[in-house]
């Protein structure tokens, strides 16, 4: 099998080095990729905001499959371009990708398909906006109604800065405040079938002990060892089967990755967002975990043959991945500083760029570099991540201490249950 990758950040490098160890993928292409994935893959560049860029690059590479890594591109119609040249593509299409695209648009599918999420209301003015904030009170939550990377959502108790965010953004969302731990699930879906992966848990907070601005994913790990027994089954029967039987009915059925992102309170578990790809950096951790040949289940998922795939094998133990991230970031970030010590396994790109002149390796981004590792468990998995962090030599980078601390110590708890 001939693969094209699209995308250049950790998620991709963490995807790149699964369908790699993949034997059937005999070829594997990266568009347009970053250093990391040099290692695994033939680079091409691309213009992926582009699907007909995508697409031609698709026909021009003879590949089997398109895995497209990151959300822009799938909402820009990417997976639809590629599949109207008679390739398949692991991704939804631009219709179904408003799952993630529109906050507003996977309330309404929620809603429709009876799925447990936050109360939500959509506003576009200051009047409606204060109304919605005064019914739900505080913690407010404010989100923008379109992509953001990761950024676009405001939990805070100033009314005035959820008003403030409410009208930079327009359109928006606001919720009823979801009290109690993260979880994210990734669903592996041809529209009908679905295979869960582990659940995993990130880390939004830019500091330690979920100090400061909302960031992409400061770090991640898997599996979670306070995670009820049922709650994989539990998500799929009520949140994942239907939303997929709701896409369906209103003819765009949803195929790729559903990234399911709940709180679990006191009520249960309830869905905070869906996104329409691999979570970054939950996928460091997820996939550094499955056994099961990559390249083999989304080729099945993007070819309707989902139903027909053995269950997933996963390795024993757990991963942890830890973010190193570039001075200033969340803000603008400070880029262009020379990194020592990326050179050994585990160690993920994600915003770095190669010095032409003389092939050093560079910052090239707000989340520079992650730190993966396994374990026989998750503290041992904790220690390797924090032993590959040290090593990392980057002026002015910054990391979370704190990455599984809490679920190594048993220190988390679902609201309303026995400790
Ligand atoms: P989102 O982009 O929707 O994932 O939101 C980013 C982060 O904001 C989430 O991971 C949560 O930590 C937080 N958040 C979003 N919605 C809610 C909510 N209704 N209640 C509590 N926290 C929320």
């Amino acid at each position: 099998m001939r693969v094209l990758l699209l995308g250049g950040g950790g998620r991709e490098h963490a995807l790149a080095l699964g369908l790699a160890a993949d034997p059937a993928v005999e070829v594997l292409i990266a568009a347009p990729g970053n250093p990391g994935i040099a290692e695994v893959a033939e680079l091409r560049p691309v213009d992926a905001a582009d699907p007909a860029a995508v697409a031609a690059l698709a026909v021009e590479t003879g590949v089997d499959l398109v895995v497209i890594g990151p959300e822009a591109p799938l909402v820009a119609g990417a997976a639809d371009a590629v599949r109207a040249k008679g390739i398949a593509a692991f991704g939804p299409s631009a219709e179904a990708a408003r799952l993630e695209g529109s906050k507003a648009f996977a309330k309404d599918v929620m809603t429709a398909a009876g799925v447990p999420t936050a109360r939500a209301y959509t506003c576009t003015d200051p009047e409606g906006t204060a109304r919605a904030l005064d019914e739900f009170g505080p913690p407010y939550v404010v989100k923008n109604d379109g992509l953001a990377a990761g950024k676009g959502v405001v939990v805070t108790d100033d009314r005035a800065a959820a008003l403030a965010h409410a009208a930079e953004c327009g359109r928006v969302v606001v919720e009823e405040y979801l009290a109690g731990p993260e979880v994210s699930l990734f669903v592996v879906t041809d529209g009908e079938a679905a295979l869960p992966l582990l659940p995993a848990q990130d880390f939004k907070r830019v500091g330690d002990g979920d100090a400061g601005p909302n960031t992409g994913g400061m770090g991640a790990y898997a599996p979670l060892p306070w995670a009820p027994p049922g709650l994989v089954d539990e998500v799929m029967a009520d949140v994942v089967h239907p939303t997929l039987a709701e896409m369906r009915r209103r003819g765009t059925p949803f195929a790729g990755l559903l990234y399911v992102g709940l709180a679990m309170t006191a009520a249960g578990p309830r869905v905070i967002e869906f996104n329409a790809r691999f979570g970054d950096p939950e996928t460091q951790v997820v996939l550094a975990l499955l056994e099961t040949p990559l390249g083999g289940l989304l080729h099945a998922a993007a070819t309707g043959a989902l139903a027909d795939h053995p269950p997933l094998r996963w390795r024993d133990g757990a991963a942890v991945t830890v973010v190193v991230a570039a001075g200033n970031y969340p803000g603008t970030p400070r880029t262009g500083d020379v990194i020592t010590g990326a050179d050994r396994p585990g160690v993920i790109h994600a915003g770095t760029a190669r010095r032409a002149a003389d092939g050093a390796l560079l910052s090239a981004g707000g989340r520079v570099l992650c730190g993966t590792a396994t374990g026989p468990t998750l503290a041992a998995a904790r220690d390797a991540a924090y032993e590959l962090v040290g090593g990392i030599g980057l002026a002015g980078s910054h990391h979370r201490t704190d990455i599984a601390a809490a679920a190594i110590d048993g220190r988390i708890t679902i609201p309303g249950q026995p400790e």
